[in-house]
């Protein structure tokens, strides 16, 4: 019987205590150091040499529990993910994480362990060439969308559609469709209040039309083949108050439509957003610019027929085919605020900017770095915790930021300075190597000048001998000083992000300055 390939996986911010974050880790700080010849690109060349790394000679089997609890071995360790079963042991040399942290999940089912680190991780391309087969036992399959009903003309009737929404999640969302001669107009009824244009993603491709809006922890999922073609751009409204979504589409033809279409996958329901899979669309690269002497600053285009806005404090992910293999690797949208006395405003959200750093060395980057302006990179569904609930009331704001861990700052700070009036103080103590690693220094500099509630530190590791502001890295004393209140009780709100150990050091050190876990964002990975 042909097994059927599993489907591209790559969502999914990583949770789970630190031990765990390093398994399936592809590039955690928490790397165990890997032997010559061991790296992911060595690893890539090993799964295309055309070696046959499961043992089976390419034959694909149904694997029972007790088979694979017998592979649980360094030599021979096969892991289930998802229903799917890897024999990992080529694998174990090349795991940034280490061989000991591959080997918790062996002879097991590793699908929580690994959704727990990096639900993003590909491993389908990854471990295509160690694919084993599927577990003779199939894993609970969620209700079938073919269930539903097949033809849709508006609100599908209400028993039909609590029917697929879960009972935990927020009031059951619904939809409804009306037309006129030129125009279709899509209209979600959530039901709740903080609905903004950050709340939906919609694109449309060929004939597929997909609007996922996000409703605190849960996804309610439009996902339609329209009967008709449409227009490749499209307009969106969000009517805050009453948490109602339009989406006005155009009609190529001006034909009275029948029905909308058909139901595809997971169409008109509302699953918790970590089960969603992270939906990719291709973005233009525009303007590719020197910031300082290895970061640049990216500009994406999003497609015509795309409507996706990354919310304040949340990171996507970059999918590049590299040699073969789909590499996916997470980076923070920053804004051009600071760039705006150079710039002409931007006037739409069409396009996604990021601060990225190549690494000469590194696997992702130096190919980001290749593409030519009109090359496409692949733009995952935004990620991450950040809540600007968070801000209410706020009249502190401290940023730690190391290196390229100032990203999910820029945006921070512009909202910060823009969007809340009880707000006294934004500082931002920023931690680099030198002087030529400061990105943006002179546009924070002018922004201190200009808003007399921001201040700025820079604080240099390995500074030169003409360098006289502050070094060293993130320690008690720097802190204390930096994080004085501006009035003894005031609402505080501290942010850190950059290398992971800097980050946890920092989480530490404020919490031994009886800063409560409220009062701490970190950005982590
Ligand atoms: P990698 O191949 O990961 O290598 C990076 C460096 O580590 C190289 O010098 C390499 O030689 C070394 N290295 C690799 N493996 C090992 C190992 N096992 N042992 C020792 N050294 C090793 N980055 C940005 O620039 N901008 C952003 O906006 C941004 N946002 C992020 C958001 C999140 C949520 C997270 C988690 C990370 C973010 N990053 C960001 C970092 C980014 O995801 C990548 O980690 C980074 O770009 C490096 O990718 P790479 O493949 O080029 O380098
Ligand atoms: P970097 O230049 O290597 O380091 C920046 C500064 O941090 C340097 O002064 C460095 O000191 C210091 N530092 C490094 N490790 C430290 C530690 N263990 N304790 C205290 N200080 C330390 O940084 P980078 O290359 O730009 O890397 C930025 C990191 O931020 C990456 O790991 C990236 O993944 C992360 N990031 C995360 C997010 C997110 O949202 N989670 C977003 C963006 C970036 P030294 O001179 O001693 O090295």
């Amino acid at each position: 019987m042909a097994i059927p390939v599993p489907r591209t996986w790559d969502a999914g911010q990583p949770r789970g205590d630190r031990s765990l974050r390093k398994a399936f880790s592809i590039q955690t700080s928490s790397q165990v150091p890997l032997k010559q010849g061991r790296s992911l690109m060595d690893w890539i060349r090993l799964t295309k040499s055309g070696k046959d790394l499961t043992g089976l000679k390419g034959r694909l089997i149904e694997v029972t529990e007790e088979e694979l609890k017998r592979h649980n071995t360094k030599d021979d360790c096969w892991i289930c993910i998802r229903g799917f079963v890897y024999n990992v042991s080529p694998y174990m040399e090349y795991h940034p994480g280490g061989e000991d942290e591959l080997m918790r999940a062996a002879g097991s089912d590793g699908t929580d362990l690994f959704d727990q680190v990096h639900r993003w991780v590909n491993y389908e391309s990854m471990l295509k060439e160690c694919l084993v087969g599927r577990m003779a036992i199939k894993p609970t399959i969620p209700k079938d969308y073919h269930e539903e009903k097949k033809v849709l003309n508006g609100m599908l009737p209400k028993t039909q559609v609590t029917d697929t929404l879960t009972k935990e999640g927020p009031g059951s969302p619904s939809y409804d469709w009306f037309q006129t001669d030129s125009l279709v107009t899509l209209v979600i009824y959530t039901k709740q209040k903080d609905i903004n244009l950050d709340s939906v993603i919609v694109d449309h491709q060929d004939d597929s039309f997909r609007a996922e809006t996000i409703i605190k922890d849960y996804s309610y999922i439009i996902h339609i083949g329209l009967s008709h073609e449409i227009q490749e751009d499209f307009s969106v409204r969000v009517i805050e108050n009453v948490g109602k979504i339009e989406i006005v589409l155009k009609k190529k033809e001006n034909t009275s439509w029948k029905r909308l279409g058909h139901p595809l996958e997971n169409h008109n329901s509302l699953i918790p957003k970590k089960d969603t899979g992270l939906n990719y669309r291709k973005c233009q690269l525009i303007s590719k610019e020197c910031v300082t002497h290895d970061t640049k600053l990216f500009c994406l285009m999003l497609p015509p027929s795309t409507h996706l806005q990354v919310p304040i404090g949340q990171h996507v992910y970059l999918k590049l085919t590299i040699t073969g293999t789909e590499i996916v690797k997470p980076y923070t949208p920053v804004s051009d605020f600071l760039l705006s006395e150079l710039k002409e405003p931007v006037l739409n959200n069409k396009y996604i900017y990021f601060l990225i750093k190549i690494y000469a060395a590194g696997l992702f980057t130096p190919e980001l770095d290749h593409l030519q302006i009109g090359d496409f990179v692949s733009v995952s569904n935004p990620e991450g915790n950040f809540k600007i609930s968070q801000f209410q009331e706020l009249e502190d704001l401290f940023l730690l930021a190391a290196g390229t861990g100032f990203t999910p700052m820029v945006k921070i700070l512009n909202y910060a300075l823009t969007n809340i009036p009880s707000l006294r103080k934004v500082k931002l103590m920023f931690f680099n190597k030198t002087e030529d690693d400061i990105i943006w220094r002179s546009q924070l500099e002018k922004l201190a000048f200009k808003d007399k509630r921001f201040q700025v530190e820079f604080v240099l590791s390995a500074p030169t001998s003409e360098w006289n502001g502050k070094q060293g890295h993130i320690s008690p004393g720097l802190l204390s000083e930096f994080l004085k209140r501006s009035l003894d009780r005031s609402k505080v709100l501290i942010c850190i992000c950059g290398p992971t150990p800097f980050t946890e050091q920092g989480i530490r050190l404020l919490q031994d300055l009886n800063f409560s876990k409220d009062e701490i964002h970190s950005f982590t990975a």
